[in-house]
């Protein structure tokens, strides 16, 4: 039987996995399932026994790694505590990626197991990219601007040296923009800074997300409008964004092709917000040599990558408007003043690559 990487993802509402050679690089196969729970992982674990292949290692997507981890770890008892302990930090998806891990140890027991965590690659920013300005005994907690999607940068971070190498060591800004949104500046490689911040909800307008949000506003809702604590959390992450503002959809293909003024004014929400953070985290990074797309919005969507490359036409700018319908790779003019690219992200292939790396010897 052929030795195998299964890579699972056991999010909020689905559970995706895959298998991979154990080169961590040849996909053999990958599905989602649309539901939570240990009936759901024990269908993802029954697909890899009837694949023909032997698991040799299993990786893990695990959202929150907290101050602790900068890596993908090796998960044994003591690692898996840990992890449980950070449940507060991400209650809407830890518990699942738990429950997840718990769920592969007993099927395989004797397999190694690796969490690799949206949190880590985010760890080497400055503290100011790190902090909020609350008194410092705050951030000493670990009440921080975590930043998250980091397994899909890391992916780009690595296909940028393949596909524009003479960006990749440059100042970046990518724009991972799915059904989650976030941007991330990378410097060298590495990320300086990222509009996602201690939970998923921040930076970016979402397909159900608000993204930033003055404070304000939740204070108001809990001391004058009484909003239970619950149905403020529902609100934020639920039934906001692009969901909340068109009143329709949240999915963008529902939304750019309907009249309504309100769907329009969703869909001009989020470009406008996602131009305006690529100015910003250009001014973090100090400089831009490459805007980077990708997720689900950003790799099919020509239209909404049209419309925030000509937003920032005073940067210089320029998109091909060929290339970019055909969603080429390099999607720039040749007088842009910084390349502008689109490359599919992998985050599966991101975490068979980090379990492969630790099941070499030595
Ligand atoms: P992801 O979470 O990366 O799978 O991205 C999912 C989002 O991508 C969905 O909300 C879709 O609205 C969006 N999407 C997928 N294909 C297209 C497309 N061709 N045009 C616009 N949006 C798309």
């Amino acid at each position: 039987m052929r030795p195998a990487i299964l890579t699972l993802n056991a999010g909020s509402s689905t559970v995706k996995y895959a298998l991979f050679g154990d080169d961590g690089v040849t996909e053999l196969s990958r599905g989602t399932l649309e539901e939570t729970g240990e009936a759901a992982m024990a269908k993802a674990l029954e697909v890899t026994r009837t694949a023909e292949v032997e698991v040799v290692g299993v990786g893990h997507r695990v959202v929150h790694g907290g101050v602790t981890y900068s890596a993908p770890a090796r998960i044994d008892d003591a690692v898996l505590a840990t992890l449980e302990s950070f449940v507060p930090l991400a209650p809407l998806h830890q518990p699942h990626n738990v429950q997840g891990i718990k769920a592969a140890r007993a099927a395989f027991p004797n397999v190694p197991q690796v969490a690799c965590f949206d949190t880590a690659f985010h760890r080497t920013r400055s503290f100011v990219e790190e902090a909020y300005a609350l008194p410092r005994r705050f951030f000493d907690e670990g009440i921080r601007r975590f930043g998250f999607h980091g397994l899909s940068y890391q992916f780009i971070a690595k296909q940028l040296a393949v596909v524009a190498p003479d960006v990749a060591k440059g100042k970046v800004v990518v724009a991972h923009l799915g059904s989650g949104a976030s941007m991330c500046a990378l410097n060298g490689g590495r990320s300086v800074a990222s509009t996602m911040g201690f939970s998923t909800i921040d930076g970016l307008p979402m397909g159900t997300r608000t993204g930033a949000i003055d404070p304000g506003v939740l204070l108001h809702l809990l001391d004058q409008k009484h909003m239970p604590l619950k149905e403020l959390e529902t609100l934020l992450y639920k039934e906001s964004g692009l969901k909340g503002l068109s009143g329709l959809s949240n999915d963008m293909r529902t939304l750019l092709a309907d009249e309504s003024s309100a769907a329009k004014e969703a869909v001009e929400y989020f470009v406008h917000r996602c131009a305006r953070e690529v100015a910003s985290l250009a001014t973090a990074a100090g400089g831009l040599d490459a805007l980077v797309f990708t997720a689900g919005i950003g790799e099919r969507s020509s239209a909404i990558r049209g419309r925030i490359v000509r937003k920032l036409a005073w940067l210089g700018l320029a998109i091909d408007d060929a290339a970019n319908g055909r969603n080429s790779t390099l999607i720039s003019t040749r007088v842009s003043r910084a390349k502008v690219l689109c490359i599919p992200t992998n985050e599966e292939r991101c975490i068979a690559e980090a379990v492969s790396e630790r099941l070499k010897p030595g």
